[in-house]
């Protein structure tokens, strides 16, 4: 199959808009589009349509038990998905159009491809233009992961999604590279307060101070995960990725390896590197100042850098668990996971 690849700049404008178009005709002809959302880039199908859906999971080579996220672009469309609790409605309003996605008692209008055959269903309204006007363009809610193959790092432009996709769906809409770069926070709001399945950028602490607490899963229930896509391996390069807290951590794990491995870390980190007579070319500086929001958004892109080079061993820099550094530590984890 042959991949378009249209470059929006403008979603308002009539190139834009004749790209939406399009897209939206395939979408509602039960075809894959890949666009942007200002977390990663999605793999959208009709959710409404099982049949559509599947293809996401044949061009992704996901397991059929890990459910998708439905995207809305109206609280209308929403609500013929999902039964909304008094806290889904105020997060909801806090939070959407926006990067968080809630898990709530599913409508028997969704197809059980889509929840993988689970009681709810994870619904987000991504703020991204394109992915709101592709939204609106189909007319019907659009089901989508992130649209790597499975396991890789997850895609954050479009030149990303080309590499894995190419060949295997008929368009991918080009927004530039997204803002934040890792997936949405997923919160269960079926409970008295959230419970947080999946770290991202609506942060931990900010939904306590909205819900008065935020719940973790408890760990260890392998078996049983709240959130299927949690015991599977994700993020990863195919290089050997270990963690460091610090350069002299990072020099460590060096002296090990048999070969220097490339470093991804921040900026103050490199310039210790640096006075260890480490080559410039080995070390790639992500962020500075202890800005997450900067390593958030570039850690996929070095990740399939990596990939593209053959490094074999890659050192990352962790940081605090706190904020925006829970989700980031819980992608390097699983990147680093053997
Ligand atoms: P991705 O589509 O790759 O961004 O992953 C979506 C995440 O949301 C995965 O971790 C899924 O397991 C999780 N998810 C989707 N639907 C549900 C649901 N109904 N209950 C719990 N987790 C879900
Ligand atoms: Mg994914």
């Amino acid at each position: 199959m042959e991949t378009k690849i249209y470059h929006i700049t403008d979603p308002a404008s009539s190139t834009g808009k004749a790209a939406l178009v399009e897209a939206g005709v395939y979408i509602r002809a039960g075809e894959l589009v890949a666009f942007p959302t200002e977390t990663v880039y999605g793999l959208g199908a009709d959710a409404l349509n099982a049949a559509a859906v599947g293809k996401i999971f044949a061009a992704k080579g996901r397991p059929a038990d890990n459910p998708l996220i439905a995207h809305i672009c109206s609280m209308e469309m929403g609500e013929q998905l999902a039964k909304f609790t008094p806290m889904a409605q105020k997060l909801a309003e806090h939070f959407w159009p926006g990067p968080l996605t809630m898990v709530m008692p599913r409508h028997p209008l969704v197809p059980n491809v889509v929840t993988a055959g689970l009681e709810t269903v994870a619904v987000r309204w991504p703020s991204n233009p394109i992915a709101a006007a592709l939204i609106a363009e189909s007319a019907t809610p659009i089901a989508a992961p992130s649209a790597n193959t499975s396991g890789r790092p997850s895609p954050t432009t479009a030149t990303h999604v080309a590499e894995d996709m190419q060949g295997k769906i008929p368009l991918i809409l080009d927004g530039g590279a997204v803002t934040i770069g890792l997936e949405s926070t997923v919160v269960d709001v079926r409970g008295q307060y959230p419970l947080l399945l999946r770290p991202g950028k609506i942060t931990a602490e900010e939904l306590a101070e909205l819900c008065g607490d935020c719940l973790f899963p408890k760990a260890g229930d392998a078996q049983r995960p709240a959130s299927p896509g949690m015991k599977y391996r994700h993020y990863a390069p195919r290089g050997q990725v270990y963690l460091a807290q610090d350069a002299d951590e990072a020099m460590l794990i060096a002296a090990r390896l048999a070969d220097v491995p490339l470093f991804l870390v921040s900026q103050e980190t490199a310039t210790q590197l640096l006075a260890q007579k480490i080559a410039p070319s080995r070390i790639k500086a992500l962020f500075a100042d202890g800005n997450f929001n900067q390593y958030a958004q570039s850690i996929f892109a070095a990740l399939r850098d990596a990939d593209s080079a053959d490094e074999q061993n890659i050192v990352v820099e962790t940081v605090p668990e706190q904020g925006l550094g829970l989700a980031i530590m819980n992608r390097l984890k699983k990147a680093a996971a053997k």
